[in-house]
């Protein structure tokens, strides 16, 4: 933890590594929280979105797209540029559902996934350095020896299970345990103006 607040440099007492602490001087929260991640799942004519990881960790591999949500972005937001610069893919951000939250305590993360399920699988354009490649995949062609670690433990009937029925499922992981949701909803909704 740094010993100098962010906002003001005023330098601040030991704190346990780890804790989020208020500046003494400025009043500024240091939040050492979970980093907040986005991981987006998008389906077109029965295939799946990937590319091929261009950074660590798990470079090489096949992953959906995603990454960091910045400061001041919707997780929407993130979702959709982070698409949009890995594949050259344009999604709105309000196409985006939420579908998973996957907390990953070793590496302080927490990723939230979205889904959008798309017509049409157009033409891709891989962002480098990030995304060496970006593919379409139909479960026949699914890169199984060459997926992510996060995805080997998910089989093909389950990554492919929206596109077979329509259907979003809700995901939710911890560490060491994962339930999929199963549910009736559909990927058409519209927003409401709060
Ligand atoms: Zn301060």
């Amino acid at each position: 933890m740094s010993p100098f607040c962010a906002q003001c440099g005023v330098p601040q007492p030991p704190a346990d590594q780890g804790e989020s602490f208020r500046c003494s001087s400025c009043g500024n929260i240091h939040n050492n929280g979970p980093q907040l991640l986005t991981l987006v799942a998008v389906y077109a004519e029965d295939k799946l979105l990937m590319i091929r990881r261009g950074v660590d960790p798990y470079r090489g591999k096949w992953a959906p797209p995603g990454g960091y949500v910045e400061k001041g972005e919707s997780v929407e937001a993130a979702g959709s540029r982070e698409v949009f610069e890995e594949t050259g893919l344009l999604i709105e951000p309000s196409n985006l559902l939420t579908h998973g939250v996957i907390s990953i305590t070793a590496l302080n993360q927490v990723h939230i996934c979205l889904m959008a399920m798309l017509e049409k699988a157009t033409p891709l354009r891989a962002g480098a350095p990030e995304a060496l490649d970006a593919q379409w995949f139909s479960a026949d062609a699914y890169p199984h020896d060459e997926v992510w670690d996060p995805f080997l433990s998910i089989s093909v009937a389950a990554v492919y299970h929206p596109c077979r029925t329509q259907r979003l499922p809700l995901l939710q992981q911890t560490d060491n345990a994962r339930r999929v949701v199963f549910t009736d909803v559909g990927f058409s909704h519209p927003w409401e103006k709060i």
